[in-house]
């Protein structure tokens, strides 16, 4: 997130982490499901030996560690019942002790702590601005705790390596719990990319210098309003065809076919991300803001056709979740050869 935040955006802030549920959590599970019917056998055997459970479980732990909050006798889960169904395996008392844990290892470890966001929050996305062509380091919106810089970590972590600070990963299970969802963040294009804007609304460009004064964060599309919801919440809302029980031949055929990227796995998540900015161009792609003048920091969007816009982003989103679940499968097979 920007340095330059001031006290209601962080508050703000607070909400884009913990409202965020990316591609809800059908979607995390869709590409779950559909990367345990891509593993090797090998790589099947270790995710079960390693994970105990199926990657399409696996793929919302990230979300529900979410629930973990400080309390006077230390970090605690507290269930959410909007997201309860989804998170029951884990509400065993070893389950919830596990997430508990992990969430007071990775609460105040990073920059973000200091302006409102638990750093485990801050590991599920990134926000380059949509003006630049690729994921880099460099850009603002970037981190050593974003979801790319979270990705390369759980992948050490599986090849038996050190997980680079600011993470704190217990072990493979741990790390796995995570690969498998942020593999999913990593595909929503409002995780990645986003659009700041100015006070006028209109989309300015944080790393070009000069405009930096003026720049305003948009929070990955949660502050800017689209009637009752908000654009990041409308593109974590999943399809009922991409629900995990409408994985079929043709689906996982198209996923077969999705290009391995030949390079080592420890460059694919820059990768991913850049391919995910470009999508959320399109998903930007369009769009008018209007600043709303009694909440300053929000804006209203403004479609030149709505339901073609829908239409639209349900076909990215098609994309996004079979590339989700192509890469994912790829990348354990890669790691268990
Ligand atoms: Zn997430």
């Amino acid at each position: 997130m920007l340095q330059i935040l001031r006290a209601p955006a962080l508050l703000a802030g607070l909400l884009h982490a913990s409202a965020a549920m990316a591609f809800s959590a059908s979607g995390h599970e869709f590409s779950g499901a559909l990367a345990d019917r891509l593993l090797s056998p090998h790589a099947a055997r270790q995710v079960q030996l390693v994970l105990g459970m199926k990657l399409a479980v696996a793929a919302t732990w990230a979300d529900c560690a979410k629930d973990v909050a400080p309390g006077p006798a230390g970090f605690h889960y507290v269930p959410n019942p909007r997201f309860h169904p989804a998170c029951e395996h884990f509400e065993t008392p070893p389950g919830r002790a596990r997430m508990a844990d992990y969430v007071r290892r990775n609460w105040n470890v990073c920059s973000s702590a200091s302006e409102g966001v638990a750093c485990h929050k801050a590991y599920h996305f990134s926000d380059v601005a949509v003006q630049h062509e690729r994921y880099d380091r460099r850009f603002i919106g970037t981190s050593d705790h974003d979801v790319v810089s979270a990705l390369n970590a759980t992948i050490a972590v599986l090849r038996e390596r050190p997980a680079p600070p600011p993470f704190s990963i217990r072990d493979r299970k741990e790390a796995l719990l995570l690969l498998a969802h942020l593999v999913g963040d990593v595909h929503q294009p409002l995780h990645v990319g986003a659009v700041y804007l100015d006070a006028r609304g209109a989309p300015v460009d944080p790393d070009a210098g000069a405009a930096a004064s003026s720049v305003n964060t948009t929070r990955g599309g949660n502050s800017i309003t689209d009637g009752a919801t908000n654009l990041h919440a409308l593109w974590d809302a999943i399809p009922p065809q991409l629900q995990p029980s409408r994985i079929d031949k043709a689906r996982l055929a198209a996923a077969r076919r999705i290009a391995a990227n030949p390079l080592d796995p420890s460059a694919w998540p820059a990768a991913w991300a850049t391919e995910t900015l470009l999508a959320s161009r399109e998903a930007f792609d369009g769009l008018a803001f209007q600043p709303d003048a009694a909440k300053p920091g929000r804006w209203t969007v403004e479609y030149a056709d709505r339901a073609a816009y829908i239409e639209r982003k349900q076909a990215i989103q098609a994309q996004q979740l079979l590339r989700a679940g192509a890469r994912l499968a790829q990348l354990l097979n890669a790691l268990w050869p």
